[in-house]
């Protein structure tokens, strides 16, 4: 006897039930070591930030990771499966900042000391939200808590070390002067691509956009135009680039000569009016000297000052084609360098202009915009100033607006590795596949070098211990570094680390590490190595698990970890860091817009998982276009269709099958000859394709086609097979053979398919698994094996095909001509058209049956396949339709008595075609059938 099953069934309650028997039977841990060591599938995860709160984007990436797990496993390899935390970085810092009311980074060393605030993040990080496991446990998700890897232990921050060194090494690392997005309010360079993993961290701003004017030296009157959205860095101009490739003419404007791109005439003022007077070569102009706006920085100058360089990056789409040169900007500083212009900054390293600057001193960068403007005004200096909207990138973590610096900082040399990391790119299996040579490759070929360092607190360090002659010293361990301070290391944070010194090995003087530490995405990028503490613990070698079979996040990791993982994958060991990657889209609000607690406009995910359960959840993300990397409005009501849909569709057949064999009293047999019946050889080729094709889709990660062959098998099963099977089992079915084959094959049926499902709904296939058979869990059990789908009797499908084609249009001409299915007909005709073969006769009954017609006759046509009905209706057609509507009125009674399946009752019918008697009476399992009102009721 299998347990009994209830028609209604509360999944959520139901897979809280499970849950508890996965945790208390560990079948979680079974499943991982009851397959090979040696024969591994292997899978990184992308750690989430440990203050974040789980909400639908995290709960997203949980399922493709687990199900592939899952799946993999069945399979038959070992799938460890370790849950990650990051806590490093400016998130962190800026909580601590907020509990300890900093209010400026120089605050933490002068006011609160390093070593307390070093602790307070500690502290923070180490009380780990125990929501997490609740989600993870609701959504099905097997991972381990226990053992997750944290970005701030110890052993993680030494491969870290490790992996630096390894850069380092290979020639990949470097330190100089360049120009990053650099936040004033935490005082540290950002990453772009942290910027651009969010629409939100920018904005529309207005600027002024400034038109200003430099005079030749020597030439009265003549001045230069340079058109400039950033009056504060105007106090510095040390240089004017001009295209070597433009022409440039003078005009004559009132009395005043003006020296412009010839192809930006269009943007002088119109009166008075302007006359050409000379044309210019570009690279004529290069070497004229001009007269400056400010000059306070020229007595201690050390290069070329208030010259006019060349540019081959000097543009003329906005403003004159002669660019303002100052050290804040990418170009600017690139081509100041190369040309030997004196550079000068003049903001402190929180956007403050530095005392020592005449008239702006002491100024936020932002507030002597105006004050440069107007005194530059004053002075005639500027040829017109408009109002100018752009967009413009905010800090990530504290959305203060950011601004391009030179900053002295550690580089990933990334075009080195350009040409390398496209070519190792090739050898990665994209899902879905545009990504490959689409964004990624693009965010590959624009990568500027990497800033891997922050003048910040919380990280790892920077592992460099440099010294003034210039020898560095780059340890890879920890015993490396012991060994070259003497001293114990326990601790590689801040302020600790700062007092562990080494000998200089080339002039023997007292060296100290670099004060930075490192961008915590190299954190994030070296998680296949620092989460197996690798190389320091070798109880797995490097080609066990790097690069892994598997990692999955959404789009914007694409610039992100992806990126970072496939830098550091290929500076090290010249390979793609990951064999295949899923890349989701982002799940937004129900008004398109972010989801954001302000808006209201997601429904909360907690209740959603208490209402329908994680295997809703699941079909629904898993079967979205969000599987294929497209962003999807969160709606509840989609949700809520899987479990009306598919979850119970599956299980009223399920509850059919059980309910039926536990009446019959039916057992798996081990043997069985096969089924005759033309239905059970259906629904078993079709079961072979699904098993081929499912296993198809989920070897090229394609959740969503899985999914709706799931689907699309589920409905057949219950609106084809078992409807025109229900009369085969029960109290008045007559051929024992063939209930037999009802059972046998509905059970292989539901074993296999529970198997197909468990990846996808793990809940749901564990119940009915469990029930069916006496083994332990579904996911332990392997995955079936699939045959070729061609072999599989294409001609059976196609037949059935047509039978159900035939079904609808007999349906359609039954409801045109207003005679209920209840009501028996003598005769169709079908007209199959060119195409369609005869079908097998043996099919010909299902069309009887599910039609209510006694004789079925078929002709051939040119059109399309036609049907037509002999709507005759003989007296003895009238008695029979009469009875099958007295037989359901019946059964509606006995439904209510709520009788059992073969428990027989009295019956009393005002009247009935007597000679029908007999065939009502088994039918509808009468024991006394008398005259008088209608009534049903309970023997005894
Ligand atoms: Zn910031
Ligand atoms: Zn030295």
């Amino acid at each position: 006897m299998f347990k009994s099953v209830s028609s209604k069934v509360d999944f959520s309650k139901q897979e809280e039930e499970t849950t508890k028997y996965w945790k208390k039977n560990k079948i979680f841990e079974k499943s991982v070591t009851s397959r090979p060591v040696n024969k591994r599938w292997t899978f990184l995860d992308g750690p989430p930030f440990v203050t974040g709160m789980p909400h639908y984007g995290s709960l997203l990436s949980s399922l493709p990771k687990d199900l592939f797990g899952r799946y993999w496993t069945m399979k038959g390899y070992r799938v460890r499966r370790v849950w990650g935390w990051d806590g490093h970085g400016l998130p962190i810092e800026n909580k601590v900042e907020n509990e300890l009311e900093i209010m400026r980074k120089r605050d933490i060393e002068e006011v609160v000391g390093i070593k307390k605030f070093i602790d307070e993040c500690k502290h923070y990080v180490n009380v780990v939200s125990s929501d997490w496991e609740w989600y993870v446990d609701r959504i099905g998700r097997w991972v381990d808590f226990k053992n997750a890897y944290k970005t701030w232990d110890t052993n993680y921050m030494e491969s870290v070390m490790w992996v630096f060194k390894q850069m380092y090494d290979n020639g990949f690392i470097y330190k100089g002067l360049k120009v990053s997005l650099y936040c004033p309010h935490c005082s540290t360079p950002i990453s772009n691509f942290e910027v651009a993993m969010d629409a939100d961290n920018y904005k529309d701003t207005k600027d002024p956009a400034t038109t200003y004017k430099y005079q030749l030296e020597g030439e009265k009157n003549t001045y230069i135009l340079a058109w400039s959205t950033t009056p504060w860095n105007k106090i510095v101009t040390p240089a004017l680039a001009v295209n070597p490739k433009f022409t440039y003419v003078k005009v004559k404007q009132g009395n005043e000569f003006y020296i412009l791109a010839e192809t930006t005439l269009k943007m002088l003022e119109e009166k008075p009016k302007y006359e050409i007077v000379e044309h210019i070569k570009g690279k004529d102009l290069i070497g004229k000297k001009y007269v400056p706006h400010y000059d306070y920085y020229a007595k201690n100058a050390n290069g070329k000052l208030f010259e006019i360089i060349g540019g081959d990056f000097v543009t003329a789409e906005e403003g004159t084609g002669v660019v303002t040169i100052a050290a804040y900007g990418e170009e600017d500083l690139k081509v100041m360098q190369e040309q030997g212009v004196h550079i000068e900054t003049h903001l402190d390293d929180e956007g403050t202009v530095k005392p020592e600057v005449p008239q702006f001193g002491g100024m936020y960068y932002l507030k002597a915009n105006k004050l440069v403007d107007e005194d530059l005004a004053k002075r005639g200096l500027i040829y017109k100033e408009v109002d100018y909207v752009h967009r413009v990138p905010l800090c990530w973590r504290c959305h203060t607006r950011l601004y391009y610096a030179p900053i002295d900082a550690w580089y990933v040399n990334v075009k080195k590795l350009k040409p390398l990391l496209k070519q190792t790119n090739e050898d990665i299996h994209w899902y879905p596949k545009h990504f490959k040579h689409g964004r990624f490759l693009k965010s590959l070929e624009n990568a500027p070098d990497w800033n891997i360092s922050r003048n910040r607190y919380w990280g790892s360090p920077v592992p460099v211990w440099e010294c003034e002659c210039g020898e560095r010293f780059v340890p890879g361990s920890i015993e490396e570094l012991e060994k070259a301070s003497d001293k114990t290391i326990k601790e590689l944070h801040k302020p600790e680390i700062d007092d562990v010194t080494v000998t200089c090995k080339k002039c023997g003087k007292n060296v100290h590490r670099v004060p930075e530490v490192l961008d915590s995405w190299i954190e994030a990028g070296s998680a296949s190595f620092a989460e197996r503490h690798f190389p320091f613990d070798q109880t797995e070698k490097l080609e066990d698990f790097f690069p892994p079979d598997f990692i999955s996040e959404y789009t914007g990791q694409i610039r992100a970890w992806f990126y970072v993982l496939h830098v550091i994958g290929g500076a090290l060991y010249k390979s793609q860091a990951f064999k295949n990657v899923n890349v989701t889209g982002v799940i937004l609000g129900t008004d398109g817009r972010k989801m954001s607690k302000n808006f209201k406009n997601y429904p909360d995910p907690a209740e959603m998982l208490d209402k329908y359960g994680g295997d809703a959840l699941r079909l629904y993300l898993l079967g979205s276009p969000v599987m294929n990397g497209e962003d999807i409005l969160i709606s509840e009501d989609h949700y809520k269709m899987q479990v009306r849909g598919t979850m119970l569709i599956l299980w009223n057949v399920y509850n059919f099958f059980i309910t039926y064999a536990n009446l019959d009293g039916w057992k798996p047999k081990a043997k069985v000859s096969k089924s005759e019946n033309i239905l059970d050889q259906w629904i078993l080729v079709l079961l072979e394709n699904l098993k081929t094709n499912v296993t198809k889709s989920l070897d090229g990660y394609d959740t969503v086609e899985a999914i709706e062959l799931i689907k699309s098998f589920v409905n057949d099963f219950s609106t084809w097979y078992l409807r025109r099977s229900r009369d085969r089992v029960g109290p008045t079915a007559e051929d024992e053979k063939d209930k037999q084959a009802f059972y046998q094959t509905s059970y292989e049926v539901l074993v296999t398919l529970t198997k197909l499902m468990a990846p996808i709904t793990p809940f749901i296939a564990e119940e009915i698994y469990r029930n069916l058979t006496d083994e332990e869990s579904v996911h332990l059990a392997s995955w079936p094996a699939s045959a070729e789908a061609s072999k599989n009797k294409p001609e059976l499908l196609e037949h059935m095909q047509v039978v159900r084609k035939i079904v609808e249009l007999g349906l359609a001409a039954r409801k045109e001509n207003q005679i209920k299915v209840k009501q028996p007909l003598l005769k169709m005709t079908v007209q199959l058209d060119e195409q369609t073969n005869q079908i097998d006769e043996k099919l010909h009954y299902l069309l009887l049956d599910e039609l209510n017609i006694k004789k079925v006759e078929f002709t051939k046509g040119k059109d399309e396949t036609t049907v037509v009905l002999d709507t005759t209706i003989t007296d003895e057609l009238v008695a029979e339709g009469q009875v099958r509507e007295l037989i359901r009125k019946i059964q509606e009674e006995r439904k209510k008595l709520e009788t059992s399946l073969d428990e027989k009752v009295n019956v009393s019918l005002e009247s009935w075609p007597v000679q029908f008697t007999d065939y009502i009476k088994k039918q509808a399992l009468i024991d006394t059938l008398s005259e008088g009102n209608f009534e049903v009721t309970r023997l005894g």
